[in-house]
């Protein structure tokens, strides 16, 4: 709701309070005169009073009217005497008992104070009232902030600024989203070809990674109105609503095509259904619903797309991902040293920075900043520089802002620290070597010391990555051994292990339970299937496998689940002694590019110095920024090698300009 109803609100209150108590007040004292003591004693005396109201402070003397009503004829003497144990006698010594036997007298608590207890009822029945007014005004939706749309909740821009050139970094997602804008830009060129675009684009990525920023960019570039509402914005109290404002919000939208409609934290709404306390029909399920109906209900082609943004993809409803709806996912992850590097160009543009200042280096100790905090930083070092009275931003004013910056984000987030780094380094390399070593595991696709959101520090990748689905004996342990890998790198190099390795654990006792409970791999348990049923949590695996087997076998299972796992230790012990100038040249790159790929792994395996990656991978950074996936298939193209090769006599110009 807005100021200027509040204001009315309050007024209207106000008035009827005091109205209230006018009246009330006029009520009891309206007749009524002041008379002193020995007056109202007199009064008293003489029988005139047929009813006393009695409290601490005052007494009010009723009496009876020609027409047989009380009505209050004296009124508000203040007895010195305040003790109400004194009164028997006082009124005794009145000496009248006939008096004293048709008085009414009654006392009132002097603390309530009559009259403003009698209102409180009536306070209630207002405020009641007022409430439910406002809540009936609110469901309708004709108050919120932004009107200018009408009911939705929506902010509606139009002629955004934001270009693609303002999000720096993430060239991927750039190009997958530029089909997007061209398709916004004519999409008759499209549909004339029988081509269907994606209705729904799911941006997903932790906090600050330029989600939103990329929604806009997609709006700016492609000249159409942007239409933004927050998920959470659907979840109110009383059922109906938030369907209602999605169905607007696409209405909306159909008259104003093309247009983006984007829906930031969409899993407010879209977390799987049926999954939440409130059971079942509830109103996020129908919010949820409607969504799904509108999207559903979009002609091919129709010009709109639709946007959304999450950090968390896994628990969203499946339906939603659904082809015709989300059906295109873009992960978003946290920039690596040279994408900081790049966003911090990007936010520095128009601040004016000391030229000795080395974005490489803030790049270098910003490891786990997210684009948002990258602002944020240049951001604090402008003001901390404002405050030193300087002209320009220095490296000192950008070393203190990192310093608090990383105070703010150490509480909540992960921000790795250059010994972090090694330790991350080398537990990943550890992870990737082995992969490389074992017969039987995948080759390496990814290998990064950034993390990516599920927890874990770092991430190796390899391909094909979908969830492990293991067939034979043997690939089953070398997996159990490369998931080991990074355990066993920290023991070698750390001398120490760090509770980074729980989730590696986690899963290599689960793969080992299954090699001998399900799929009988064990000589010692034999072909029996203990767990036939698949578990449906992994934690539950424990609960319902105790009624199956005696308390015997339980020990036997964990017996042969510590072989394996202390025997697949012990390979990789062994693997990474022998390859230990690979694990540590790995280890030297991650901690320097952070992010290395299929070629560069493969080059540390053929022995390749670190320095020696690391000159190939700067030779091909052209490449990398134009075909990103050149490098993750693992060969340079050709083609955009030589336009690289151009661009890189760009980059050394900038890189002196520092
Ligand atoms: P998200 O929606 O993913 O939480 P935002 O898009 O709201 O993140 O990002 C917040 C701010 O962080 C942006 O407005 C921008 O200033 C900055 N930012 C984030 N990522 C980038 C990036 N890749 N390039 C430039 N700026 C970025
Ligand atoms: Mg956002
Ligand atoms: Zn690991």
């Amino acid at each position: 709701m807005n100021k200027k109803t509040k204001t009315i609100i309050w007024i209207v209150v106000a008035v009827l309070v005091v109205g209230l108590v006018g009246i009330l007040l006029s009520d009891i004292i309206g007749s009524a005169r002041d008379v002193s003591f020995s007056e109202f004693m007199a009064y008293l005396q003489k029988g005139e009073i047929h009813k006393l109201y009695i409290d601490a402070y005052n007494w009010t003397g009723y009496a009876l009217d020609s027409n047989g009503n009380l009505v209050p004829v004296l009124a508000t003497v203040a007895p010195s005497v305040y003790d109400f144990s004194s009164l028997t006698a006082l009124l005794e010594s009145l000496n009248n008992p006939q008096v004293i036997a048709n008085l009414a007298i009654e006392f009132t608590d002097p603390n309530a104070g009559s009259i403003w207890s009698s209102l409180i009822p009536l306070f209630g029945v207002v405020l009641v009232a007022l409430m439910f007014w406002l809540i009936m005004r609110n469901a309708a939706g004709g108050n919120n902030p932004t009107m200018s749309i009408g009911k939705t909740k929506a902010h509606v821009q139009n002629n955004l600024k934001v270009r693609f050139t303002d999000v720096a970094g993430a060239e991927e997602e750039k190009e997958e989203l530029q089909e997007v804008v061209e398709f916004l830009k004519s999409p008759k060129k499209f549909s004339n070809l029988g081509a269907r675009i994606p209705s729904g684009v799911l941006l997903v990525g932790p906090p600050g990674t330029g989600k939103t920023l990329f929604a806009k960019a997609v709006a700016g570039e492609a000249g159409v109105p942007f239409f933004s509402v927050s998920g959470s914005d659907f979840v109110e109290m009383y059922v109906g609503v938030g369907a209602k404002r999605v169905r607007e919000l696409f209405d909306l939208a159909k008259k104003n095509q093309p247009c983006i409609i984007f829906i930031d934290e969409i899993d407010a709404v879209g977390r799987r259904r049926g999954a939440g306390l409130g059971g079942g029909h509830d109103e996020r399920e129908q919010t949820l619903n409607q969504i799904l109906v509108q999207m559903d209900g979009f002609e091919a082609n129709e010009g709109i797309i639709v946007m959304a943004a999450t950090n968390r993809a896994d628990i969203l409803d499946p339906a939603l991902l659904r082809p015709g709806r989300f059906d295109r996912q873009i992960t978003v992850n946290l920039p690596d040293v040279k994408g900081r590097e790049q966003i911090l160009r990007v936010h520095a543009r128009n601040k004016p920075m000391s030229p000795d200042v080395n974005f490489k280096t803030v790049a270098r100790i910003t490891a786990g900043f997210s684009g948002a905090d990258l602002a944020n930083l240049l951001n604090e070092a402008a003001i901390l520089a404002a405050r030193a009275n300087k002209k320009l931003i220095e490296n000192v004013h950008l070393f203190d802002a990192i310093d608090k910056v990383m105070m703010g984000l150490k509480k909540k987030s992960h921000v790795i620290t250059e010994a972090d780094k090694r330790i991350l380094a080398y537990h990943e390399a550890g992870h990737a070597v082995l992969a490389e070593l074992c017969k039987y595991c995948d080759p390496v696709h990814e290998v990064t010391i950034i993390p990516r959101g599920n927890g874990a520090g770092g991430f190796t990748m390899t391909r094909p990555a979908e969830d492990s689905v293991f067939n034979s004996y043997n690939e089953m342990l070398d997996d159990i051994c490369m998931t080991l890998g990074g355990r066993v790198a920290e023991e070698l190099v750390i001398k120490d292990v760090t509770q980074g390795a729980s989730g590696d654990l986690r899963m290599v006792t689960n793969t080992a339970r299954r090699m001998i409970t399900q799929y009988g791999m064990s000589e010692e348990l034999g072909l029996v299937a203990y767990d036939s049923d698949q578990p449906v949590f992994v934690g539950m695996e424990y609960g319902h496998s105790e009624s199956k087997y005696s308390q015997e076998t339980a020990a036997k299972i964990d017996a042969e689940i510590r072989r394996l796992t202390a025997e697949a230790h012990e390979r990789a012990t062994k693997l990474l002694q022998e390859n230990r100038s690979i694990l540590d040249n790995m280890a030297r790159l991650l901690v320097e590019k952070e992010t290395i790929y299929t070629e560069e792994v493969a080059m540390l395996m053929k022995g390749a110095s670190y320095q020696e990656v690391i000159a190939f991978m700067d030779e091909n950074a052209g490449v990398r920024e134009k075909d990103p996936f050149a490098a993750m298939i693992g060969g340079v193209n050709k083609e955009t090698a030589e336009t690289a090769s151009e661009e890189k006599t760009e980059d050394v110009s900038t890189d002196k300009q520092e």
